[in-house]
């Protein structure tokens, strides 16, 4: 028999990415065993219940002692903490990497507490569901997705090597980047259309005080697609713009900017400038479908019941 990728993984939260790593890791037997910690004594119990993990720990650092991989799988703004609580029982050589929607939060948060001899990868998986909790995740979550690395200057090249491995027998496609570039890109892809969701289905609510059940009634026309965005976790996507603030507000900037210009194309009756704008936004659309990365819901993810 060959030996596994991983002697011991942890888990340390064990939600929706948690959960669907525990799935593909054991789809792949790419762990000797996978152990996991979780803030609430409910999840915990689920994630015994549901085999997701052999043993699950109520503190990050039991989780942490004897494992060769340490995965992050917490909201980013829990991460800091969290590494400050297990870094103590991290063993020479193991590797510690994140599943986070920021990067550059977890260099700073997270870095600091890594003793010297660990390997410090951050990792962001592009995949996702609107659901949260350890009874959402599912084994094909990362598969033809992309996972992006944001290996730190003067990371050892054998452990990115090994985590590229690890990704990619989880079914994802792995992209190299700086933590910074990251979190601009995703700022636009996927932070901005996020709080354009949770801005339009606010906006409706309010509005539906006069309209009743019309915003429900006729939603099929583009404003169900906003909702399913919208019903994101909310504590995840709290702590991906307190920590991305930066990047998020550049791009609220531009978006600003060119939603005023077509306002002004919709007052002046400007069809011709109307038609040109959404005949190049049109090709981005075919770009996506080309590159494969399209799904029937919105491309921040993919789930069961949605792809
Ligand atoms: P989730 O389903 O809400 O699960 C979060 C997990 O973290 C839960 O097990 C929770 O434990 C645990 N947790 C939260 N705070 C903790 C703390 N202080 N100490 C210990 N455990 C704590 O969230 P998720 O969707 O899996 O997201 C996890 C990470 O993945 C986030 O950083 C997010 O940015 C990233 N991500 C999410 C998606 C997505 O679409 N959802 C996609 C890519 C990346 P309890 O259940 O006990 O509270």
């Amino acid at each position: 028999m060959t030996e596994p990728m991983f002697r011991q993984v942890a888990l340390i939260g064990i939600g929706l990415i948690g959960s669907s790593l525990s799935h593909a890791i054991r789809r792949g037997s790419l762990a000797g065993r996978i152990v996991g910690h979780a803030k609430s004594a409910e999840t915990r119990a689920t994630a015994l219940e549901l085999g997701l993990v052999a043993q699950a720990f109520d503190t990050p650092a039991a989780a942490a002692a004897g494992s060769d991989l340490v995965i992050l799988c917490a909201p980013v703004g829990a991460c800091g903490p969290l590494a400050a609580a297990f870094a103590p029982a991290l063993a020479p050589g193991a590797i510690v990497t994140d599943v986070g929607s920021v990067k550059g939060c977890i260099v700073r948060d997270v870095g600091p507490y890594i003793p010297p001899g660990v390997h410090f990868i951050p990792g962001h998986p592009v995949a996702g569901t609107e659901k949260s909790g350890p009874e959402s995740g599912f084994a094909t979550l990362f598969d033809h997705r992309w996972c992006i690395l944001t290996p730190p200057t003067g990371a050892d090249p054998a452990a990115v090597d090994k985590l590229k491995a690890f990704w990619e027998a989880c079914g994802s496609v792995v992209e190299i980047m700086d933590a910074t570039h990251h979190d601009m890109v995703l700022a636009i892809t996927s932070h901005l259309p996020h709080l354009i969701a949770y801005s339009i289905v606010g906006t409706a609510d309010d509005l539906q005080a006069v309209t009743e059940s019309e915003v429900i009634k006729f939603s099929a026309g583009g404003f169900r697609d906003f909702t399913r965005i919208a019903a994101s976790d909310p504590i995840m996507w709290r702590d991906v713009f307190l920590n991305n603030k930066e990047a998020v507000l550049d791009m609220l900037g531009r978006f600003n900017e060119d939603l005023a210009m077509l306002q002004r194309f919709i007052r002046w009756g400007d069809g011709e400038a109307l038609e040109k704008f959404f005949t190049r936004t049109r090709a981005i659309r075919r770009g996506i479908i080309t590159a494969g990365q399209d799904t029937a819901a919105p491309d921040f993810g993919r789930g069961q019941s949605k792809s």
